[in-house]
C-alpha cells in the first residue's frame, strides 16, 4: 500500500512504487509530487524508465488471452465494483485530488469522485453489449463481424482532472476486454496509485491494469515507442499530441487524442441574460479554468456588453481564491508553478496587447501556510481583438477573454476562426438559431443556453486540432476494438 490514511483531513502519503502485474515494484528513479496550494512536497513517487516500462507491457500481455477470454458479465461486474469501492473511498480520494492539484475539495468530492465512479459503473454495463453483426455477402457463404479488443493499450493522462481521466480511459478500455498501462501526468499521481489498491481489491487479475508513474519525456515516451503496444490513447495538450501521433508512426500504433480547446461562449441579446452570466463565469472559472473545454473566450452581443460585462465583475468580486479546503473557496490553487507562470505570462500578453483588465489580472498574494502558493485572481479582459494570441491560444487558466460582436454572421465567424474545436456554447432564446449554431459551430460538443455540462452516455472529443476519437458514451467503445470479417462457405 504506498497511501496510507490516517483520517480524512490528513493524509500520510509514504514513497510511491509503480503498479505493475499486480505488485508494487520500485521505479529507476525517484520524483516529488508538490501541493501547489502551499509548495510543500507532498510525497515521492517512482519513476519508470525502459526496463519497468517494458515490464509493464509484458504483464499487460501476459494478462491479455485470459481477460479477452473472460465472460462480459464477469468484466463488467469487476468494473461496478471498482466504483463502489471509489465511492467507499470517496472522502480519502477526494482529499488525495485535492492536495496534489490543488482544486477546492467541493469540486473533487462532490463532483470528480462521484463522476469518476458514475463513469466506470456506465462501462460496466457496454461489457455485455459489444457485439458484430451477420450481413448478407455473396454466393452461398454465412457472414458475419465480431468486434474484438486490441491487445495492450497504453493510456496518458494529464492532470487537470487526475481520476476523471483514468476512468474516461480503463473504462471503456476495460470493458471491451483490453489490458492496460496507465500514466497519469508528473503533477498529480497519486490519486492514479490509491485506484491501483481498488483496483487490486476489486478482484482485476493482476496485470490486467499497470498503472506507472513518471516523467511524460521518459516514462510516456517508452510507452509510445514500445513496439508490443497496440494504441494509444491520449489527452492533453497539441504539441505533445503532435510528438506522440510522430513517435507512434514508427510502430503503426493506434492513436486517438483528447486535445486542448479554446471554446466560445456566445451570448445573444435575447438569451436569459442572468443565466448567461453566471454560465460565462462558470464556464471559465471552474476548475481554476484548467478544463479542456473552458468557454474561455466570451462572444458578447454589442448591444448588451456593458450589462454582461458589469455582471460578470459582480460575480467575480465574490468569488473566493485560496485555501482549497476551505468551503467557500471557488478557485483553488494552479497546478504548478510553471503552469502559474504561463498563465501570468498570458495576462501580461493580453496587457501589451491591448486588451482590457476588468477584473483580477495578476497574482493572488497570500498569507501564512499559503504564502508560497499557485494562486491566480480570476482575469477578466475586456475589448479583446480575435486576433490577440490570448484569444486564440489555450491560456489553461482563469483567464476570459470579452469579444464584442454586432451580429449572428460575425458571432459565428469569430467562433470558428480558432485551430481548435472541443466545445462551444451558445445563448439564445430564439430556437431556430440555437439550432442553425449548433449545425454550424466546428465543435465536438455544443451546449445550448447550458454550459459545462457532462454524461457518461455523451460522447466528448475534439474536431479540428482538438483531436480525434472520443471519449465517453457508446462511441469510445469504438477506439478500442477492432472489427474481423469471417466467411463461412455453406455450399
Ligand atoms: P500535456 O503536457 O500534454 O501532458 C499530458 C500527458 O502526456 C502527461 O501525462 C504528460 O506527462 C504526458 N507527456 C508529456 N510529454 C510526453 C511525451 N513526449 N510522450 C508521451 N507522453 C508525454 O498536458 P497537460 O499539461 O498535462 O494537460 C493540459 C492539456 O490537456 C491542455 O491542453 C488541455 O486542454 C488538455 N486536456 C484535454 C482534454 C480533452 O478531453 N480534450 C481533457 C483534459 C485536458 P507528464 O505530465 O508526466 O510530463
Ligand atoms: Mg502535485
Amino acid at each position: 500500500m504506498p497511501i496510507v490514511t490516517e483520517d480524512s483531513s490528513k493524509i500520510q502519503v509514504s514513497p510511491g512504487q509503480l503498479f505493475i502485474g499486480g505488485k508494487w515494484q520500485n521505479g529507476a528513479d525517484t520524483l516529488e509530487t508538490i501541493n501547489p496550494a502551499t509548495g510543500e512536497v507532498i510525497t515521492t513517487f517512482a519513476e519508470a524508465g525502459s526496463r519497468e516500462v517494458d515490464s509493464a507491457v509484458k504483464a499487460a500481455r501476459e494478462a491479455f488471452p485470459a481477460w479477452r477470454d473472460t465472460p462480459p458479465a464477469k468484466r463488467g461486474k469487476l468494473l461496478w465494483k471498482l466504483a463502489d469501492l471509489i465511492g467507499r473511498d470517496r472522502e480519502r480520494l477526494a482529499t488525495l485530488e485535492t492536495i496534489d492539484n490543488g482544486k477546492p475539495y467541493f469540486e473533487s468530492g462532490k463532483i470528480d469522485i462521484p463522476f469518476t465512479a458514475e463513469i466506470f459503473r456506465y462501462f460496466a454495463g457496454w461489457a455485455t453489449k459489444i457485439h458484430g453483426s451477420t450481413l448478407p455477402a455473396r454466393g452461398a457463404t454465412f457472414a458475419y463481424t465480431r468486434r474484438e479488443p486490441l491487445g495492450v493499450v497504453g493510456l496518458i493522462i494529464p492532470w487537470n482532472l487526475p481520476l476523471v481521466m483514468c476512468s474516461w480511459k480503463l473504462g471503456p478500455a476495460l470493458a471491451t476486454g483490453n489490458t492496460c498501462v496507465l500514466k497519469p501526468a508528473e503533477q498529480t499521481p497519486l490519486t492514479a496509485l490509491a485506484l491501483a489498491d481498488l483496483i487490486k481489491e476489486a478482484g482485476f487479475p493482476d496485470g490486467v491494469v499497470n498503472i506507472i508513474t513518471g516523467r511524460g519525456t521518459v516514462t510516456g515516451a517508452e510507452l509510445v515507442k514500445h513496439p508490443d503496444v497496440n494504441k494509444i490513447s491520449f489527452t492533453g495538450s497539441v504539441p505533445v499530441g503532435r510528438e506522440i501521433m510522430k513517435s507512434a508512426a514508427e510502430t503503426l500504433k493506434k492513436v486517438t487524442l483528447e486535445l486542448g480547446g479554446k471554446s466560445p461562449n456566445i451570448i445573444f441579446a435575447d438569451a436569459n441574460i442572468d443565466s448567461a452570466i453566471k454560465g460565462a463565469v462558470n464556464g471559465i472559472f471552474y476548475g481554476k479554468g484548467e478544463l479542456c473545454c473552458a468557454g474561455s473566450r466570451l462572444l458578447v452581443d454589442k448591444s448588451i456588453h456593458t450589462q454582461v460585462v458589469d455582471g460578470i465583475k459582480a460575480l467575480v468580486a465574490k468569488m473566493q481564491v485560496g485555501d482549497p479546503f476551505d468551503k467557500k473557496t471557488r478557485i483553488g490553487a494552479l497546478v504548478s508553478k510553471e503552469q502559474m507562470k504561463k498563465v501570468l505570462g498570458y495576462i501580461n500578453i493580453g496587457k501589451e496587447d491591448g486588451a482590457s483588465v476588468v477584473a483580477g489580472g495578476a497574482r493572488a498574494e497570500m498569507s501564512g501556510e499559503f504564502a508560497n502558493g499557485c494562486f491566480v485572481q480570476p482575469t477578466v479582459f475586456d475589448n479583446v481583438n480575435e486576433n490577440m494570441r490570448i484569444a486564440r491560444e489555450e491560456i489553461f487558466g482563469p483567464v476570459l477573454a470579452v469579444i464584442p460582436f454586432e451580429n449572428e454572421d460575425e458571432a459565428l465567424a469569430i467562433a470558428n476562426n480558432v485551430d481548435f474545436g472541443l466545445a462551444a456554447a451558445v445563448w439564445t432564446s430564439d430556437i431556430s438559431r440555437a439550432h442553425r449554431f449548433a449545425d454550424k459551430l466546428e465543435a465536438g460538443t455544443v451546449w445550448i443556453n447550458t454550459i459545462n455540462m457532462f454524461d457518461p452516455a455523451l460522447p466528448f472529443g475534439g474536431f479540428k486540432q482538438s483531436g480525434f476519437g472520443r471519449d465517453l458514451g457508446e462511441d469510445a467503445l469504438d477506439g478500442y476494438l477492432q472489427t474481423k470479417s469471417i466467411w463461412v462457405n455453406l455450399s
